[in-house]
């Protein structure tokens, strides 16, 4: 090799070495660093698992991934890693037989719900060593009413939110977790797991007309947790407006004295307006808004760090807009 070829691959070695520095190093590559989030996903949530006409179905999921193609977001997109063994988390919330009863009489549903799980901790994970802001677990089926009765609760199997939650504490020692749930549904099983714990802040906005039929706003937490529970009842076509509301007058004010240390979203869009389940009438713009005040709340708190996890939203078009608009946000807020 000839001085000068010598010098040429030399430079172009030192140019590869930088780059690769700069785009996987946060701290030193901010001006390089091209997203703030990732949209966990797999392949496993376009099976059925109920019946035919059911509204929990896999075009839920199959057209967010469509839409996000459609407005150039599809390489946000990353395919879940199904190498972790995730049962230990799983059992931080639910017991061994819920669990040994889902894998033997709802198999597949169990496989999708323990690969929502390994999505959210994937991306906690990521998001802890900083490679990424925040992330979306686009996954099916929801979660949040998930109790240990060894089946179904709400098309709910397992509570990802909750074990999420469980798994930053324990494994991250983040102790403050804010869980805030916009799904149209009262999440019943994330304040049943989290209402006498001081640690975790549930709030939810829900229509207490709807099922399950819980989420009263006297029930504020037990002993220690007691003031950690909020649920707030808004009634069939409450707007934009009214739920960002009670977002920036009631959510801000209980965060800031709660000062949580990672937030998870329990993101149902059947809260969108045409839910085929609800009766709200909040737009795609409204799930934009809603979602700059978490993220507001998480920059001055923990450093941005939000989970988003898919729960309901039956009309697929809705939940398909509703869903890439709240992703474009994360994406793109503040930057
Ligand atoms: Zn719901």
């Amino acid at each position: 090799m000839n001085k000068r070829k010598f010098l040429k691959f030399s430079f172009q070695f030192f140019f590869v070495l930088l780059f690769k520095f700069f785009s996987t190093t946060r701290a030193f590559g901010d001006f390089l660093y091209k997203n703030n989030t990732i949209v966990f996903t797999h392949p496993i949530f376009l099976k059925k698992i109920f019946s035919e006409d059911h509204p929990e179905k896999p075009e839920r999921v199959k057209h967010v991934l469509q839409e996000l193609k459609k407005r150039k977001m599809d390489h946000l997109v990353k395919k879940i890693n199904l190498s972790q063994e995730v049962d230990f988390w799983i059992n931080q919330i639910h017991s061994k037989k819920h669990m040994e009863s889902l894998k033997k009489k709802f198999s597949l549903a169990e496989r999708l719900s323990s690969t929502a799980v390994r999505g959210c901790i994937e991306a906690v994970d990521q998001i802890m060593s900083k490679q990424i802001l925040n992330a979306f677990c686009l996954s099916r089926p929801p979660g949040h009413h998930a109790l240990n009765t060894g089946k179904d609760e709400g098309f709910c199997f397992y509570n990802h939110v909750a074990i999420a939650a469980k798994y930053i504490q324990q494994k991250y020692n983040k102790k403050k977790i804010l869980i805030i749930d916009w799904d149209y549904h009262h999440g019943n099983s994330t304040e049943f797991f989290f209402y006498s714990d001081p640690d975790v802040f549930c709030f939810s906005t829900h229509n207490l007309e709807a099922y399950p039929g819980t989420g009263f706003p006297e029930r504020t937490g037990s002993g220690k947790g007691k003031g950690f529970n909020l649920n707030i009842h808004l009634p069939c076509n409450t707007n934009d407006q009214d739920i960002l509301r009670i977002y920036k007058d009631v959510l801000v004010k209980k965060a800031d004295s709660f000062k949580p240390d990672f937030i998870l979203i329990s993101a149902g869009f059947d809260s969108r307006e045409e839910d085929l389940l609800g009766c709200f009438k909040i737009t795609d713009s409204g799930f934009e808004k809603l979602t700059e005040v978490v993220m507001n709340i998480a920059n001055i708190h923990c450093e941005g760090r939000i989970l988003s996890i898919l729960e309901g939203g039956y009309n697929v078009e809705g939940n398909s807009s509703a869903t890439t608009s709240h992703i474009k946000i994360l994406n793109n807020f503040n930057k």
